[in-house]
């Protein structure tokens, strides 16, 4: 690998175009991280199998984190260092962070039981309803319907309502956070804790890795906050999130894969 630089990415809505999912914008720098054979790892909420798929078809052979930070899979031998993993399964070291799908479905439908608010929960909807809110087609809605650490949820309901929701989920333990048009519950796993450990790794043989994170939304905040370089990308509307807030923050002039391009090119000759 190349010593001096780490990159973390979002996925939706910032290396995948957040309608058509398509990267082919920031094919350029992909490629050029790949012969720099900069580490780039996928940070998302989605699950293990969709980030499989796109590792897959992008050639990526790096760790990834799953599910807003809820898990953490490397490839088997891929560190020479040393360092903690929770279980091993089909190839992969695991290091586990988030709570049990089936307690987060079990808190979500108690805070709808007693509030009686008009709650969908990303276990309750069929592949056609997914693929009807997310834009994914039917093969990738079956794949982000496997999950493990973290229920996706729409709430239908004014503001007050959705303040409601997510106080309710802190007060009895968990972790809230939105991205794009969900929400999300989850144990007290985040993006940026699950960074920290990867960086920490790496680290151990690299001490002076250069780390850098790119992300749209709400719930890259946490991962902008243990890197050196965060770099926020437009949201699908053409508007920074104005919830991020950092001193160090770089704000990347694009949106999606073809912002992505021009923010990692821009570091890449910044860099050299
Ligand atoms: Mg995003």
């Amino acid at each position: 690998m190349n010593n001096n630089i780490l990159v973390f990415t979002d996925l939706d809505g910032t290396l995948l175009d957040s309608e058509t999912y398509s990267y082919k914008s920031a094919l350029p720098a992909l490629k050029l991280i790949k012969n720099k054979k900069i580490p780039l790892i996928f940070c998302s909420s989605k699950t293990k199998s969709e980030i499989e798929m796109y590792r897959k078809r992008i050639g990526n052979d790096d760790p990834f984190i799953s599910e807003n930070g809820g898990g953490i899979f490397i490839p088997g031998g891929y560190f020479s260092q040393k360092f903690k993993y929770d279980k091993t399964a089909k190839g992969y070291e695991i290091i586990e962070l988030g709570t049990s799908y089936i307690k987060l479905i079990e808190v979500l439908k108690s805070i709808k039981r007693e509030s009686g608010l008009n709650i969908k929960c990303f276990s309750e909807m069929t592949t056609e309803e997914v693929s009807g809110y997310t834009g994914l087609d039917e093969r990738l809605a079956k794949l982000s319907k496997r999950r493990h650490f973290d229920e996706p949820f729409l709430i239908f309901g004014n503001d007050k309502e959705s303040i409601y929701v997510t106080t309710e989920i802190i007060r009895r333990g968990y972790n809230h956070t939105q991205g794009g048009i969900f929400h999300h519950i989850m144990g007290k796993n985040d993006k940026g804790k699950a960074v920290k450990i990867l960086i920490g790794i790496f680290k151990k043989k690299h001490p002076k890795l250069l780390s850098v994170a790119l992300g749209d939304s709400f719930n890259d905040l946490p991962m902008f906050e243990v890197v050196d370089r965060p770099i926020l990308l437009k949201n699908p509307d053409g508007e920074y999130d104005s919830r991020i807030k950092l001193s160090n923050m770089i704000f990347a002039d694009g949106v999606g894969p073809k912002g992505w391009n021009q923010a990692v090119l821009a570091l890449l000759s910044d860099l050299n």
